[in-house]
């Protein structure tokens, strides 16, 4: 089902302090990714208009959302939980237009949106200190202090899921936020801002304002009233962004990218470890940053899994997001070309094409896409296995053992997550301790969800988001003591 959405009333201008912020300057357009044709154009916040943001932020933290009782915090979220379920439809259908997404995979990203807002709905009147035993002539305890401003960095993969990720437990803790949607997807979050309105989340509490990174997204980072960032997004962005924040001693959550592997033991379940692989690859056209976008599998059953595997992409259908196919277009031109890039050059360095390798478009569609593609890697070092491509392409490395595959597995400069399949639950729990990653999944790839913390070791960052550690970010434990 999708829903009929009028551009000309889609809420595109920035959301401060309660209001819709009239602006004549620049614009961004956003596109369909499919057809390469300008959805709307999107007005550009400035320096000026994301400090007014920050000032809002910074005003209703003390004002109006300090005098919210924890309880009426907690109704609040759920309310937006439910009303983000009641516009599912509309909702789906933007993310999918404007990411390029599968419709299935988009209502499912909205589903999820609501469920971390429920999620953290229950805990904001919940989060509660400690008292801390010092004898009798002393009493000391704990008291949970929500972090301030927080600012909320969202890639374009997941526009409204990141943004809700973040700014759920945010909220639950007592902050305040700012959110900066990617150019290339902003316009779910732009809707959100109507939503939190309607669920009675008081005026400044949480400001959209958009444009692009190095101007809109850098003046937000830079700012000196914002006490915390949520970044999600490219190493190299994300280390620019932890430069900002330190200028003035901001905290910050890095959420980069990934090179995870699915590795799969001769002893597997291999129809599962199949299914699994295809949809750690391929979802959201490998546009994932916890993506399997490298098969380890174990020589003795290599030949025929991969038989298999190449019959089953054979078979994918290929389209725009909303006719729901297996793989939809990429979000950007720009996105498109690294891809094919990458591809490229790790082809002429020795990597074999097993299925697909271009760039291809749909009869009848101008956007952007490529193949699903599977490449042999015989070379550990090549870029297919050492980099983050984020398109539909998978890396297959052959192990000789268990343990080899436990080499190859670690053997790159990431560390988001990392998949097994086999029955031998040792081997699992083994390869589980072994692996420098912050989630592992055990014969079910993406395994979790909402609860399960999730995040990054090595260049795919630090911070935990998700489940209760995704609270901590949000608020400052502080210990009075006082002497009887
Ligand atoms: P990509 O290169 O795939 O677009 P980025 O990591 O650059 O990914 O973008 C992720 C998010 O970071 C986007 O919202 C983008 O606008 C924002 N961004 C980009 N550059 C900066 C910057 N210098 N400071 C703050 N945010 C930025």
């Amino acid at each position: 089902m999708t829903q009929h959405i009028d551009f000309g009333s889609l809420p595109l201008n920035p959301f401060i302090d309660g209001k819709r912020i009239a602006l004549s300057g620049d614009v961004v357009p956003t596109y369909d990714p499919a057809s390469a044709s300008v959805l709307c154009n999107v007005p550009v916040s400035d320096e000026n208009l994301v400090a007014d943001a920050v000032r809002s932020a910074k005003r209703a933290l003390k004002g109006p959302w300090a005098k919210v009782t924890p309880a009426e915090r907690s109704r609040m979220l759920f309310r937006v939980a439910q009303l983000i379920r009641h516009d599912a439809a509309r909702l789906a259908t933007l993310e999918s237009l404007d990411s390029g997404k599968p419709l299935r995979e988009a209502k499912g990203d909205i589903e999820t949106s609501a469920r971390y807002f429920e999620y953290y709905a229950g805990i904001a009147d919940k989060l509660q200190g400690d008292t801390i035993p010092l004898g009798p002539d002393f009493v000391s305890f704990t008291l949970h202090e929500p972090v301030g401003v927080t600012a909320h960095i969202i890639p374009w993969n997941f526009p409204l899921v990141t943004t809700a990720r973040g700014l759920a437990p945010a909220l639950a803790a007592g902050c305040t936020a700012v959110v900066k949607p990617a150019e290339q997807t902003p316009l779910t979050a732009l809707v959100l801002a109507d939503i939190l309105t309607e669920a009675g989340v008081p005026p400044g509490v949480v400001n959209v304002v958009c444009g692009p990174g190095d101007v809109t997204g850098a003046s937000l980072v830079n700012h000196p009233d914002v006490a915390h960032v949520t970044f999600t997004g490219s190493v190299e962005t994300g280390k620019s962004v932890m430069r900002a924040a330190a200028g003035h001693v901001a905290s910050v959550t890095m959420e980069l990218g990934g090179k995870s592997p699915v590795v799969v033991l001769a002893d597997a379940n291999l129809d599962e470890a199949l299914a699994g692989t295809l949809k750690a690859a391929f979802m959201n056209a490998g546009q994932v940053c916890s993506a399997g976008s490298r098969l380890v599998i174990e020589k003795s059953c290599a030949d025929d899994f991969l038989a298999k595997l190449k019959a089953r992409i054979g078979d994918f259908t290929y389209g725009r997001g909303l006719d729901d196919p297996d793989i939809g277009p990429l979000v950007s031109d720009e996105q498109l070309q690294r891809v094919g890039n990458i591809v490229a050059q790790s082809r002429k360095s020795g990597a074999e094409v097993l299925i697909g390798g271009n760039v291809k478009r749909p009869a009848n569609l101008a956007g952007w896409f490529h193949e699903p593609t599977v490449l042999l890697a015989h070379d550990r070092r090549n870029q297919a296995v050492q980099e983050e491509i984020f398109g539909p392409v998978l890396t297959v490395q052959i192990a000789d053992d268990f343990d080899h595959a436990c080499e190859l597995a670690e053997d790159t400069p990431f560390g988001l997550v990392g998949g097994i399949y086999t029955k031998d639950v040792s081997k699992a729990l083994r390869f589980s301790r072994h692996l420098s990653a912050g989630q592992v999944f055990i014969n079910q790839y993406f395994a979790g969800g909402v609860e399960t913390p999730f995040g990054g070791t090595k260049n795919s960052g630090f911070g935990r988001e998700k489940g209760l550690e995704g609270l901590k970010a949000y608020y400052h434990v502080k210990t009075v003591t006082a002497r009887l």
